[in-house]
């Protein structure tokens, strides 16, 4: 039914790409799953309206799914789903339909269909609180607001923070079958920690050497994990304490502390040095 008076539109257009991959617009990426949406779509427009003929305007077909292409493939040859090659570049009333005018890129000419509605493949876009949760967790996002995975083929539930695991939509536009396997595998990772008794965390943790902290706490504030706390000592000097079973290692606060006592096991300044001199060395 049309939304605006509930009469059955009998010329549908379908508009794929509306707002995504347009940098113009700040958003570059494809939104994954609306050629696909699109298609199940026009067919169903056509199961339940027989007489009904769907356009589709689109840049180029993306269909890499199990069976994707070939369901792209039924909508046209099946259902008599129009696929036009070309971008939209103005849709305006006339009388009670929309025209709808774009190029054929393949045929070289340009196309205009009256349609009874436009159907528009709008961009995928973050939540617009997703930054603020980002925040909350220390995990990463990227410019359009999508969380970062830890490494894109090695680690693609996990975040840079430990105990929190990536599912669905969240870093990226991504439809049902890949949002369900992304959440079993981020399940499986959460069940795999819990199955131990004890918890394995990595050995480069930040260490304070008490002796030589001098209490500022500028490392307390630069902690992206917030890994460190102050303590009191039994002489009444109040030192920076590492939390490491949180603490990820990171090194941030080894850069900060002006006095060089806070130190990330195994990686300590003098390492590091001892390493370039050797190289230079060589
Ligand atoms: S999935 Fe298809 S319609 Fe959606 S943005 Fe990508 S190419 Fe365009
Ligand atoms: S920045 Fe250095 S000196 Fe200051 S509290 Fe942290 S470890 Fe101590
Ligand atoms: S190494 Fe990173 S996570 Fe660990 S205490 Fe220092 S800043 Fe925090």
């Amino acid at each position: 039914m049309r939304p605006s008076d509930n009469a059955e539109p009998k010329t549908v257009v379908f508009v794929a790409c509306a707002g995504s991959r347009d940098k113009s617009i700040g958003i570059p990426y494809c939104s994954n799953f609306c050629c696909m949406y699109i298609a199940k779509q026009a067919i169903l427009t056509k199961d339940h309206i027989p007489d009904s003929q769907s356009y589709v305007f689109y840049m180029d077909i993306r269909s890499p799914g199990k069976g994707y292409d070939e369901f792209t493939r039924r909508a046209q040859e099946e259902y008599g789903v129009k696929y036009i090659r070309g971008r939209v570049s103005r849709i305006y009333p006339k009388g009670n339909k929309m025209v709808v005018r774009g190029a054929d890129t393949l045929l070289g000419t340009q196309v205009e269909v009256e349609a009874d509605l436009v159907v528009l493949g709008t961009a995928v876009i973050s939540n617009a609180d997703a930054g603020h949760m980002a925040e909350k967790l220390h995990i990463s996002y990227d410019t359009f607001g999508f969380y970062v995975e830890g490494h894109p083929k090695l680690r693609p539930v996990e975040t840079n923070t430990s105990g929190v695991f990536l599912a669905g939509a969240c870093q990226g536009p991504k439809d049902i079958p890949a949002s369900v396997g992304q959440g079993s595998a981020a399940a499986s990772k959460v069940q795999a920690l819990f199955s131990k008794d004890m918890l394995e965390s990595d050995p480069a943790v930040a260490k304070v050497n008490i002796n030589a902290c001098v209490g500022c706490l500028k490392c307390v504030g630069t902690c992206p994990f917030q890994a460190i706390k102050e303590k009191e000592l039994r002489d009444g000097r109040i030192v920076a304490d590492v939390i490491e079973t949180v603490c990820a290692g990171c090194g941030v606060c080894t850069s900060t502390c002006p006095c060089g006592a806070i130190q990330l096991q195994h990686f300590t300044d003098n390492q590091i040095l001892a390493e370039v001199n050797a190289i230079c060395l060589k």
